[in-house]
């Protein structure tokens, strides 16, 4: 038995070597608009990079008796220009410097740019007015005309076109930079390292530019295609590039005169001009793709507006299949996340029912499948990654997950609502609270706005809401925890639930608003008949509100009964180890075991009982099979081969 207590480890870890995540690259490549403009850019920046090495001729040599000879021509490849110099080593070495100006134009506006950014948006105050004014006086001249200004005082020039170029960009990253660095200053991470007596130098290097490199290697990627395009402009007006040397501009310029006569001339430069700012661009689009980091975990796809589910998904057929009274019956509730080549069994078969105006607690350590259980009910897990493999979700006599959109949306946020653990992250916070539960009424009733006030304010006594009518044109940053999520219970109830999902809404509390809450949602239930799901990863709460609960681990229920009987008496180890978790007024010598060891990762189940290693009572045969769940006393159901009988003590069973 300890041997397979080692050896399951190991295996763990081989499977944790081979790449969970696909790589930045890996994505990049996914994309294949990107992978497109990748492959062109590094044959074009190769050839350019090795035009010294490459047996051309001198781009600059003439050959008068030799003018404008067509493409393919005896020697040129690419022909001959107005004064018989090769158009193919001039388009190589031309390309090299205009890569080379517009790179260097894009490094020093981004590096510029970001700087005033960064000092204007950390020092705020006058230095932001000062800084930013002058950035705003910039952008009030066309870009193109400025950038001729520039020039037209430096003379004319390809040094003095790249600055000319990198100065009319400056005003863009430092708009940019400055946006996000105004939020990040104020951020909490900031006010700590200010008050550990970091200098503002290395609060900006060491904690701000790490959060804005992201959007500055975005902003370059997507910037050095158009400042080539500018760089080749300036050229083009003879601003750049002085005869005889040729960049892609001023090769496009020479060919203008020859236009009608030997249009090759032009089009050889203008097709490289496209290719490299198109390369550019879709590589640039690409490369923003992968660095945004709410896009890094999955595919490139936005979330459906619901959770994808499995065609041929199959439900265990039970005996007492004919619909009982309840309102919510979940059997079989199969969610997994597939993220790269590993499958997260995130709920394994989920069975629940709840019947009107009961309260069923949902409790288990952090990370058990609660949440996603909660979600998958009303299709609320983003997909990709999730995925709903197997079961069925009977809310009266509708499966949830065979309902027409429409029909979900009316029933999301009417007869089945939610309240979530922080009413500051789901209330909106721009708006007072009194408008955004009208609109969660409206959403589902065509009220006209003075009966949608009444409602609300009916709402806001109901859930107890000291003086509503002050209180509704609060904004949510204005109110307390308790009262937030007093707000949330209105917007919940709004709608007259027959099912509200509560996930862990007093977590956030203390103890006494917590009791508040509880006595409020308790209360609720009791006058309206509405059935409720309580999660929770707290016996001590459970035993407050829920007349039966369901234990979960590591994504499927392993006990459930009545509160009290469960309690009590429970049955499996692992509730024991839970509720010994909880400590009890009085009896301050009672020991609070903490539950050793961690739960198995999803993507990585063992064989048999998935708590067997971190239990005392585990057997070899815990360790093989599925082990279903058995009545074990009358009421009480578990999934244990070796269940505790009342009055066992956990450890000396061992
Ligand atoms: P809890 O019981 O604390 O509510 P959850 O239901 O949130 O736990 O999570 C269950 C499991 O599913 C965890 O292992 C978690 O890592 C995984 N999981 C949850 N959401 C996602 C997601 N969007 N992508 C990948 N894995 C997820
Ligand atoms: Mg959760």
């Amino acid at each position: 038995m300890s041997e397979t207590a080692i050896a399951s480890p190991s295996e763990a870890q081989k499977s944790k070597a081979r790449p969970r995540r696909p790589s930045a690259f890996a994505l990049l490549l996914n994309n294949r608009l990107a992978a497109f403009g990748l492959v062109v850019l590094v044959l074009v920046v190769a050839s350019a990079l090795l035009a010294p090495l490459l047996p051309l001729a001198d781009p600059n040599a003439t050959d008068p008796a030799n003018r404008l000879a067509p493409p393919l021509s005896d020697g040129h490849l690419l022909g001959t220009d107005a004064l018989g110099r090769d158009m193919l080593s001039r388009l190589l070495w031309g390309t090299r410097v205009s890569l080379a100006v517009g790179l260097s134009a894009s490094v020093i506006a981004a590096f510029a740019g970001s700087l005033i950014g960064l000092i204007a948006g950390y020092a705020g105050g006058r230095t932001d007015q000062l800084l930013m004014r002058f950035i705003d006086l910039m952008m009030a001249f066309p870009y193109i005309l400025l950038a001729l200004a520039i020039v037209a005082v430096l003379g004319p020039g390809l040094i003095n076109a790249l600055y000319a170029i990198a100065i009319v960009n400056v005003p863009f990253f430092a708009r940019n930079i400055r946006g996000i660095t105004v939020g990040l200053a104020r951020r909490e991470f900031v006010d700590a390292a200010r008050l550990s007596g970091k200098g503002p130098v290395r609060i900006v290097a060491s904690e701000i530019l790490p959060n804005v490199l992201p959007t500055i290697v975005i902003t370059l990627s997507t910037t050095v295609g158009w400042m080539i395009l500018e760089t080749a402009g300036l050229s083009f007006l003879g601003l750049g590039a002085q005869p005889p040397q040729a960049d892609l501009g001023s090769m496009l310029g020479e060919g203008r005169k020859v236009l009608f006569t030997s249009p090759f001339v032009s089009l050889v430069p203008g097709l490289m001009i496209f290719l490299v700012v198109l390369s550019i661009n879709l590589l640039g689009d690409g490369i923003r793709d992968v660095l945004d980091p709410r896009l890094k975990a999955g595919a490139l796809a936005k979330p459906s507006a619901r959770t994808a589910v499995e065609k041929n998904r199959r439900w265990p057929e039970t005996k007492k299949d004919e619909t009982s009274d309840a309102v919510l019956d979940v059997k079989g509730l199969e969610t997994q996340f597939r993220i790269g080549r590993s499958i997260h069994r995130a709920v394994g078969g989920v069975d629940l029912s709840i019947r009107p105006g009961e309260c069923l607690g949902l409790i288990g350590e952090s990370g058990s499948g609660k949440s996603v259980t909660a979600m998958s009910l009303t299709g609320l897990v983003p997909s990709p990654p999730g995925r709903i493999t197997g079961g069925k979700v009977l809310f009266e006599t509708d499966d949830l997950l065979a309902v027409s959109d429409k029909e979900l949306r009316a029933l999301r946020g009417g007869a089945v609502s939610y309240v979530f653990q922080d009413p500051l992250a789901t209330l909106h916070p721009l708006f007072p609270v009194g408008d955004q539960i009208a609109e969660a009424i409206r959403a589902h009733q065509p009220l006209d706005r003075s009966e949608a006030r009444a409602k609300v304010l009916d709402l806001m006594r109901q859930v107890r809401i000291p003086n509503p009518e002050a209180r509704m044109e609060a904004y949510p940053h204005e109110l307390s925890g308790g009262l937030r999520q007093r707000i949330s219970i209105a917007m919940a109830l709004a709608n007259d639930p027959k099912l509200i999902i509560a996930d862990e809404p007093t977590t956030a509390l203390d103890v006494t608003v917590q009791a508040q809450v509880l006595k409020l949602l308790d209360g609720l239930r009791r006058e309206r008949g509405t059935a409720v799901l309580f999660i929770t990863h707290d016996f001590g709460v459970v035993s407050e509100i829920a007349d039966r609960v369901a234990v979960m681990y590591a994504g499927r229920i392993v006990e459930t009964g009545p509160t009290a009987e469960v309690m009590a008496n429970p049955a499996h180890p692992y509730t024991r180890m839970l509720i010994d978790c909880v400590p009890v007024m009085g009896e301050p010598e009672r020991r609070l075991d903490a539950i050793p060891g961690r739960p198995p990762p999803v993507d990585d189940l063992p064989d048999g009982c998935a708590f067997a290693d971190r239990c005392p009572r585990a057997a070899a045969d815990c360790r093989s099979g599925d082990i279903a769940m058995r009545d074990i006393r009358g009421r009480i159901e578990a999934r244990c081969l070796h269940p505790l009988s009342p009055g066992d003590a956990l450890r000396g069973a061992a």
